[in-house]
């Protein structure tokens, strides 16, 4: 992946700074970058699944089913569903388990370098998919990850399975539902006939605060 297009901003906010930092630290931030560059291949599935919803916050999501009154408000007005997975894969992994012995202080960068590369890869993925279904008339809805709000850890594995993401892509899930690699990331996307542009960010980078869909 090109991390030249990852946020620096990002990278700084992951790693707890707020404001300007030394050329130090920057230097390390471009180095770690560098090295994720070279080391991480990213890959993405998709799928698209019918989408019900009953009045107490359930969900059918066609691979999975579920209670979850904050993904309900989400997808309100959707039809369908994209399903959606991706990862770094184990390069950034090896890269932070290798200097979490070897220098700390770089370790934590590459792990907030690689958190940023993957929200990075995550929303260009998306920005292509959301101007594809907009040229057919259709919208998307935010990214929503198990995991947030009510929408339970516990749907992981349907999510995973439906994209036949550990054969493909090498997304393993362990007992207590991380992935492996760790800079891995799965979410449901509503797909609505009903003009309305989100942020492709989410909801909490987005300006419209009235949003009835709003997570
Ligand atoms: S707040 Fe913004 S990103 Fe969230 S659902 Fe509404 S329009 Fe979409």
């Amino acid at each position: 992946m090109d991390q030249t297009e990852v946020s620096r901003g990002e990278v700084l906010r992951y790693m707890g700074c707020k404001g300007a930092q030394s050329e130090a630290v920057m230097a390390l931030v471009e180095d770690c970058l560098a090295q994720l560059g070279q080391a991480c291949e990213p890959r993405h599935l998709t799928a698209v699944f019918p989408l019900s919803l009953s009045a107490d916050g359930g969900i059918d999501g066609g691979c999975f089913r579920t209670h979850s009154r904050n993904l309900s408000r989400n997808l309100a007005d959707c039809h369908k569903i994209i399903v959606f997975a991706a990862t770094l894969g184990t390069g950034a992994d090896h890269l932070i388990h290798k200097y979490s012995r070897l220098e700390m202080s770089r370790a934590v960068v590459m792990q907030a370098a690689a958190a940023a590369m993957i929200e990075e890869y995550c929303d260009q993925v998306c920005s292509g998919l959301k101007a594809e279904y907009e040229a057919r008339g259709e919208y998307l809805r935010p990214r929503f990850s198990p995991g947030y709000g009510d929408f339970p850890l516990e749907c992981q594995p349907a999510l995973l399975g439906a994209l036949e993401a550990g054969k493909r892509i090498g997304i393993k899930l362990t007992d207590s539902l991380l992935m492996m690699p760790s800079k891995s990331v799965t979410a449901v996307m509503g797909i609505s006939k009903k003009p309305h542009r989100c942020d492709v960010r989410g909801c909490e980078a987005c300006g419209k605060t009235d949003c009835a869909y709003r997570r």
